[in-house]
């Protein structure tokens, strides 16, 4: 089965490239956007990732990148729906960057790693980000492991990031898209030599080894933070 994949502009931030990648590129200031990912077919509106409950993008983004930055409801209204139409959600991890909007979704089924909703009830004192508001109340379906959802659309565990981060696997028209399930952008993935470990993570170790099976997946990796993912829409 193929889904028609569009990229949501869901938030912005001024982070240092570091943020993205260990032991690379410090000190360089790079835009950090963030994606919501919307895969339909004619039964199911899936979102993947809900981005920044609030923001504000700063003037010089738009001036910079010609992109424009939306709230939630309205980045869903540029495309014909409303928070209720959406059947399903997937949040990678539950950093306050990728599941934000939860709590807009009330007729969703949200499909989340338990090791990941374990960590956001707990969270570890370094890991300021988690926000257990964010997985209240939820329709809960919760994950162990790698899951096929539907034909065309697949989780797979990658943890390292977070304990519980998963990556995403879609087959479009286009063939297949990998939504990888940590923060990164298009330098985490060089064209020669390993993937670069993510410059957040829970257990550096396994993000690295992870970031090497992302990479060897089959089809086009579209990283969570990387600007250039708006030219597949
Ligand atoms: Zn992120």
């Amino acid at each position: 089965m193929e889904f028609k994949l569009t990229p949501l502009l869901v938030g912005v931030r001024r982070v240092d490239q570091g943020i993205m990648t260990y032991q690379r590129s410090y000190g360089r200031r790079i835009w950090l956007p963030m994606w919501s990912f919307l895969a339909q077919n004619d039964q199911q509106n899936i979102l993947i990732d809900t981005g920044l409950d609030y923001f504000v993008a700063p003037p010089e983004f738009p001036q910079e990148t010609g992109l424009k930055a939306l709230l939630m409801e309205d980045a869903l209204s540029s495309v014909g729906l409303k928070a209720e139409d959406i059947d399903t959600v997937i949040n990678t991890h539950l950093h306050d960057d990728h599941c934000g909007n939860n709590l807009l979704f009330t007729n969703a089924t949200f499909y989340i790693q338990k090791k990941e909703l374990e960590s956001c009830r707990n969270p570890h004192p370094l890991d300021y980000r988690f926000e257990p508001d964010f997985i209240e109340g939820l329709n809960l379906a919760q994950l162990d492991g790698d899951m096929e959802l539907s034909p065309g659309m697949e989780l797979i565990f990658t943890p390292g990031h977070t304990p519980g981060s998963q990556t995403v696997r879609v087959n479009t028209p286009n063939g297949w898209y990998i939504i990888p399930g940590y923060c990164c952008n298009k330098e985490n993935f060089p064209e020669h030599g390993p993937a670069a470990c993510p410059g957040v993570h829970s257990d550096a170790y396994l993000a690295y080894d992870n970031a090497q099976k992302v990479k060897a997946m089959e089809g086009e990796i579209l990283p969570l933070h990387e600007l250039d993912v708006f030219k597949i829409s």
